[in-house]
């Protein structure tokens, strides 16, 4: 039995190592990765040797078991070196893991985790499809029993990953409710096309999924018939929120140090830029927004390790404000670079392109902002009194 000083020291050593291994290893190749679009296989299956792909999830299925917090600091390391290569972990361990540890099967577990863990094996979240995104519930691919099988037919798109998956966590609907199937690639009826030409997430390895016909047999069913929606899409998206929430503070992180460094170099009317005010307002909001994100990162996680009810919509919120403030922190690294931050030759770049998907992925700012408001609507209510 393992002391919690024990468990603490533990954690501590594997975020050291995170930030080791974010540094020496991921931080270096992260603008080939952007460049060559794709994430090298040596790299994924050091992140698989590290444990770093099912970080949060118990040891016994080949995870890190991470507390929420540990495994938010380690996601920004990772993400603060290089954007897809933190995409990886949010699929990985927040959509794919989280949720057949909360849904699957005890054999479904110990198969499919266990794959990615030992096996260099990948999965994919397939929920977003062409004509369906933030009306998620709508979506159009099909599910019908036959004999003990399922039949699938439909197509998904933005797939993360789906490009090199192995398997896909695929949302199909019939008779108006929704239910969760794990296919593999190989199976007769599976088309992946890799997506290209993107803003972001251009080592991200994006996929359209074409399913025509899939036999899937009924042990490949992710928790219950018509259970998609709100149970186990809810609990990808939950943690896939959380580990997005850590991207942004990544990112915004990454282009402070960017900014700064770079305003303490460069020179113009005879003296760093770094002493005009201007270009400190832009840096002292910078310090602010972030401290800010990360400490509402921090409050998510500290009540997603009491299991609280309120984690879901403070992790909404956190999710919220750090794609805001990745944003808008990002945006003005490029702005204190000139010229150069319009260069990839500079990581601002690359950041300033990667955040803007911050804001679209698990839920776009309106579609959140309209879930906020719902929640403050009703909790900041106080039936008028007479003064
Ligand atoms: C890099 C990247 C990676 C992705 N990875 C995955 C993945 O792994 N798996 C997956 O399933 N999907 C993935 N997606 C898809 C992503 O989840 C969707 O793009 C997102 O949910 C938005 O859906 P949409 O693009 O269809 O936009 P739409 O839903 O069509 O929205 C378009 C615009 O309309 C606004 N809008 C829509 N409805 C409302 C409303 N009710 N009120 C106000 N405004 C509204 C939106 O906010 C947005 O501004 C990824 C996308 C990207 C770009």
């Amino acid at each position: 039995m393992t002391s919690p000083d024990d468990e603490r020291s533990r954690h501590q050593h594997i975020l050291e190592e995170a930030r080791r291994f974010a540094h020496e290893e991921v931080r270096p190749r992260a603008r080939d990765f952007d460049e060559r679009g794709e994430l090298a296989r040596d790299l994924i299956a050091k992140m698989a040797t590290q444990g770093f792909l099912l970080a949060r999830l118990p040891q016994q299925y080949g995870g890190l078991g991470l507390d929420p917090v540990t495994y938010g600091l380690v996601t920004e390391e990772i993400g603060k070196a290089c954007c897809s290569s933190r995409a990886l972990m949010t699929v990985e361990c927040s959509l794919v893991g989280e949720t057949l540890l909360a849904w699957g099967t005890e054999d479904q577990k110990r198969r499919w985790l266990q794959a990615i863990a030992k096996e260099g094996k990948l999965g994919a979240f397939a929920l977003t499809e062409p004509e369906i995104g933030s009306d998620a519930r709508g979506v159009k691919t099909t599910f019908e029993a036959r004999g003990d099988d399922y039949i699938l037919n439909g197509r998904k798109k933005w797939t993360s990953f789906g490009a090199i998956a192995d398997f896909f966590l695929v949302v199909a609907m019939k008779d108006s409710s929704a239910t969760v199937f794990l296919v593999e690639r190989d199976q007769p009826g599976v088309r992946v096309t890799p997506m290209k030409g993107l803003l972001a997430g251009r080592a991200a390895h994006l996929a359209e999924i074409e399913l025509e016909n899939v036999c899937v047999p009924k042990d490949r069913m992710v928790g219950k018939p018509g259970s998609a929606f709100p149970y186990v899409v809810g609990t990808a998206l939950d943690h896939g929120r959380y580990s997005v929430a850590w991207g942004g503070v990544a990112i915004a992180q990454a282009s402070l140090e960017a900014m700064v460094t770079y305003a303490r170099t460069r020179t113009q009317f005879g003296q760093k830029i770094a002493e005009f005010q201007l270009v400190q307002g832009m840096i002292g909001e910078a310090v602010a927004k972030i401290h800010a994100a990360r400490a509402l990162c921090l409050r998510a996680g500290e009540l997603r390790q009491r299991r609280d009810p309120d984690a879901i919509m403070e992790t909404t919120i956190a999710k919220h404000f750090s794609a805001q403030i990745a944003m808008e922190v990002a945006t003005d690294a490029v702005q204190v670079h000139g010229g150069n931050g319009c260069s990839s030759s500079y990581p601002v770049e690359r950041l300033f392109r990667e955040a803007k998907v911050l804001n679209i992925i698990e839920g776009t700012a309106q579609i959140q902002q309209q879930m906020i408001a719902k929640y403050g609507l009703r909790k900041y209510y106080h039936r008028p009194s007479p003064e």
